[in-house]
């Protein structure tokens, strides 16, 4: 298991977010996250690189482990826990900086300062999410004058530049239209191949087309954690079956 909680609870104050939830991630495999909107989907993302460190009164129990280390252990780097478990939002975020300097952004971090290494560094990242060629002749040219599809794609980029285990990505296709949604879907497919993928999606379709395993939330805790096909086709829970026969949420 790459990514493990055990027994975990979140509060936002005095409000209950999380409950008792134990969640295994195996590696290499795409992991959605359904239920439906204020489930707590994404403070559970975000748990799992400590995003949620910044929100005042919050407080954790329980056990996160990201590769078998506990990240809330006084030792745990919290700059290498985020390079190793990056994060795609909603909205891409992209950097009003050229495209060849968005994704060096995180290299450079690192004190990657010579150019051909940056320059291979920006290569290999493109390549990967399958927009070097389009963009080769326009890598000084502002992120933001791309489309939003091309923005969320070099957001993918500039997280790989890092080398990371594990890509979050939260409703990562809720800004794009159908066409531009099945190309991110098709990327995440490839990237499968070398990195873990867990993806928060209100999107039951998109979650069927995609993951391999499904968890399913309500209110606050984890329900039920199958595969994809038998959370779609036979679930277990009677809430699990509501919900992705569309009776609620
Ligand atoms: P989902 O991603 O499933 O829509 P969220 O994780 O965003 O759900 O939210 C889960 C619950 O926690 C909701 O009731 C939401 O209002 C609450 N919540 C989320 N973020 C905060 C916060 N920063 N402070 C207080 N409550 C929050």
């Amino acid at each position: 298991m790459i990514v493990e909680t055990s027994n975990l609870n979140l509060y936002y104050g005095s409000f209950q977010a999380l409950k008792n939830i134990d969640l295994s991630v195996k590696e290499n495999l795409i992991t959605g996250i359904i239920g439906p909107s204020g489930c707590g989907k994404s403070t559970l993302l975000r748990v799992f690189n400590r995003m949620n460190d910044l929100i005042r009164g919050i407080k954790i129990t329980g056990g996160v482990l990201v590769d078998s280390e506990d990240i809330h252990s006084p030792v745990c780097d919290l700059i290498l826990l985020r390079k190793k478990v990056g994060m795609v939002f909603q909205r891409p975020n992209a950097f009003p900086l050229s495209i060849f300097d968005n994704i060096a952004y995180g290299p450079r971090i690192w004190s990657i300062t010579d150019k051909k290494t940056l320059r291979d560094i920006v290569e290999r990242s493109l390549t990967a999410v399958d927009l070097f060629d389009v963009l080769k002749n326009r890598l000084k040219e502002s992120a933001l004058s791309l489309s939003a599809e091309k923005q969320q794609r070099l957001c993918i980029a500039r997280l790989l530049a890092v080398e990371p285990e594990i890509l979050l990505m939260d409703e990562p296709c809720s800004s794009l239209d159908p066409i531009a949604t099945g190309k991110i879907e098709e990327l995440m497919l490839e990237l499968k191949r070398k990195y873990t993928i867990i993806i928060v999606t209100h999107n039951m379709q998109q979650a069927a087309r995609i993951a391999d395993e499904v968890g399913f939330m309500l209110l606050g805790e984890l329900i039920e954690f199958n595969s994809a096909k038998k959370i779609f086709t036979n679930p277990s829970d009677k809430r699990t079956f509501d919900y992705i026969s569309g009776r609620f949420g």
